[in-house]
């Protein structure tokens, strides 16, 4: 900001804004022709690393005072202002994105445990049915006892008693297979309901998370809408100050990175973006703030505290 008019980089074309023309006669009343064509010289004398720099006005006519205090720095400095924004789109949506996963996955465990504890409900149903069928059949073996009992009252002969007292004797033996195959349902039944118990309580607490989970999900929605689309709104206003070709190379190395940082911060001699050491000549280019320079190793675009300051 504080060197806009300092150098009228953009233009090399013959038209002048008014404003540096003037501003520049004043000092130097025979020489204005002269800075353009020096700046205009310095142009082509561009490194493969840094995304060229043409004196192409882009801007209306009425833009065109606008153009010319467009300089490089003031290109870097909105670049790194329209990261910051779209970084903080990102955030907005990790953490959006992060919760819906999580009220799915309670989602999915919930559904699971709802099976696991409706078989354990249908076992129980039939080992219930099991233990009536057996306590049937024992009624039905002490009804033909009391039968039996009451025939040998009228035996004619010692084998038709014996016979009988061998089928008492057995239906006997029935009435204590059934029992013990009772007790054995039985237990099985008292384990499954001790395991229906602990698996309800389970669900029950999974569904108090989801519920949980589902209003903060909910809240987070609200709470980050209009925040990101006010950013998004922002985002696309920045970018109408950047010429096409930036904002081309810029998605582009965003959509690249994994992190989505396309503009980055030397910090400690290093791209804050793959922490690669940059050359101290990188760096010294890099201050200049006169031409866009990438990180030879991971292609981000390279801005020094200079630039972060002037939007902080
Ligand atoms: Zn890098």
């Amino acid at each position: 900001m504080a060197k806009t008019s300092k150098t009228p980089v953009a233009t090399s074309k013959p038209i002048k804004p008014a404003k540096t023309v003037k501003k520049e006669s004043k000092k130097k009343v025979d020489e204005p022709k002269k800075v353009q064509v020096k700046k205009g010289k310095e142009k082509p004398q561009v490194e493969t690393r840094q995304i060229e720099e043409k004196p192409q006005p882009k801007m209306t006519a009425e833009g065109l005072d606008e153009k010319a205090e467009f300089t490089i720095e003031r290109k870097l400095i909105t670049l790194y202002n329209l990261q910051q924004i779209d970084s903080q789109v990102d955030k907005i949506r990790i953490i959006r994105g992060e919760l819906p996963l999580e009220v799915q996955d309670l989602e999915d465990e919930i559904a699971g445990l709802e099976t696991r504890v409706d078989n354990y409900i249908q076992e129980t149903v039939v080992m219930d049915k099991l233990v009536l069928e057996k306590k049937n059949a024992i009624k039905d073996s002490q009804l033909m006892i009391k039968k039996y009992e009451d025939q040998q009252m009228n035996v004619r002969n010692n084998r038709e008693y014996d016979s009988l007292s061998k089928e008492i004797e057995y239906q006997n033996l029935e009435i204590q297979l059934s029992e013990k195959r009772i007790r054995e349902y039985q237990q099985s039944l008292d384990a499954k309901k001790l395991e229906i118990e602990k698996f309800q309580k389970i669900l029950q607490d999974r569904k108090n998370d989801l519920e949980i989970k589902k209003n903060e999900l909910e809240d987070i929605v609200a709470e980050t809408e209009k925040e990101e689309n006010d950013l998004i709104h922002k985002s696309e206003v920045n970018r109408n100050y950047i010429e096409d070709r930036l904002i081309t190379a810029y998605t582009r190395i965003r959509k690249n990175a994994r992190n989505g940082l396309a503009v980055v911060q030397i910090e400690r001699d290093a791209c804050g973006g793959c922490f690669n050491k940059i050359p101290p000549q990188h760096q010294l280019d890099i201050r200049m703030h006169k031409k866009i320079i990438v990180c030879e190793y991971c292609g981000r675009i390279l801005v020094d505290e200079g630039i972060v300051n002037a939007i902080n």
